[in-house]
């Protein structure tokens, strides 16, 4: 689900190289990039959300037997088609949630890269996942090393912490007064990883760090206080375990998210890959610290919304993917980001046991309240 995008891409280039057979494809509107890749692979299905581009990929590719569905229905058609055994769920935003689900209920492995599945919905995929034996297995870099660095952890009573690594973000060491003036251009120039704009963005902020503090808890049932964030600039260490006894397990490599999303595909095993072997004595040295809270709000914020549980951590993604959306159409600044975000997030209702459906509503109603902080700072 994806392929036009950043994970998308690399996984059609893992499975051309290892010969991964790909019998799905599901993307919003990029017809060319489709068209490239059911030229490819031939997939028995394609899922087009623009029906307009739907259309015009049923126009193309009129000389073959693929069968080309549209509208968001047929994101679940994709995911669930026959005799598929993983899913690459690449899509961004909450539209990933119901593939994701009706996956998981086909036992499907889920190689999980659509932040919103865990972050709005964790509590209810984490337990359908476990009813219906279905395996999640990590793209992100942070959670793959965590997967890979809880291999032999026999007892989950074992782990006393897992320590993700931040970049820090192209800000790092920057106050909130030298925040405020960011532009869009200066916040999608990156420095190790190359992304999508939203994560991208996210990253800058922190509140993509945030978002995978809240993913941890849920992917791997620790509580928020056993989830720590050290910023690493190097990004060579991709994450860690610190079990009971101290010892402390790292799982280590060039930053190329082509391992995780690779491994993701071909786990417990392993395979040749095309990322640099890493040179420890050409790197010399690694280095940490402590993440700013205060600059950037959005990390402390996520551990007081996955604490909240309900609706509160959707609501934060939702607010935040409006806000995102509104500083690169340069109708606010880059603080009002972390603002806006607080705000409709410590606003959010109280829901116990929220539904898919309250999830959606809360989702729907935080982009609405952030549009309209947004409208309200006029003049930015
Ligand atoms: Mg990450």
């Amino acid at each position: 689900l994806g392929p036009p995008g950043s994970i998308g891409r690399q996984t059609a280039q893992a499975a051309g190289r290892l010969g991964i057979p790909v019998l799905a494809l599901a993307a919003r509107r990029d017809v060319d990039r489709l068209e490239e890749q059911a030229r490819k692979f031939r997939p028995k299905y394609i899922s087009v959300m623009d029906s307009a581009a739907a259309k015009e990929l049923r126009t193309r590719l009129s000389d073959t037997n693929i069968e080309i569905g549209e509208g968001e229905e047929s994101l679940v058609a994709a995911a669930t088609v026959e005799g598929a055994d993983c899913v690459v769920t690449g899509i961004s935003g909450s539209v990933g949630l119901r593939p994701t689900l009706a996956a998981i209920h086909q036992k499907r492995r889920i190689a999980l890269a659509n932040k919103e599945t865990l972050v709005c919905a964790g509590d209810i995929v984490m337990r359908r996942a476990r009813e219906c034996g279905a395996e999640i297995v990590p793209v992100d870099s942070e959670h793959s090393a965590i997967f890979q660095c809880l291999m032999g952890c026999r007892e989950r009573t074992e782990i006393k912490r897992l320590i993700l690594t931040c970049s820090g973000g192209p800000f790092f060491g920057k106050k909130r007064e030298e925040l405020a003036r960011i532009t869009p251009a200066d916040a999608l120039a990156h420095p190790t990883w190359s992304m999508g704009n939203r994560i991208t963005i996210d990253s800058a902020t922190l509140m993509n760090k945030g978002f995978e503090v809240i993913e941890a808890v849920m992917l791997f049932g620790v509580t928020p206080e056993q989830v720590g964030v050290v910023v690493h600039r190097e990004s060579i260490i991709h994450s860690m375990v610190e079990y009971t006894d101290n010892a402390v397990i790292a799982q280590m490599g060039a930053p190329d998210m082509r391992l995780c999303v690779q491994y993701a595909l071909t786990y417990p095993e392993r395979y040749d890959s095309p990322v640099a072997e890493l040179d420890l004595v050409k790197l010399s040295r690694l280095t940490f610290a402590e993440p700013d809270g205060e600059a950037f709000p959005l990390l402390p914020l996520a551990y007081r919304a996955v604490k909240r549980g309900g609706v509160v951590p959707a609501v934060m993604n939702g607010a935040d993917e409006a806000a995102v959306a509104m500083f690169l159409d340069g109708r606010i600044s880059f603080t009002d980001i972390s603002d806006i975000v607080s705000a409709v997030t410590e606003n959010a209702p109280e829901v116990e046991c929220p539904t898919l459906e309250d999830i959606e509503a809360a989702d729907r109603e935080a982009r609405r309240m952030a549009a309209e902080m947004a409208a309200g700072r006029a003049g930015v």
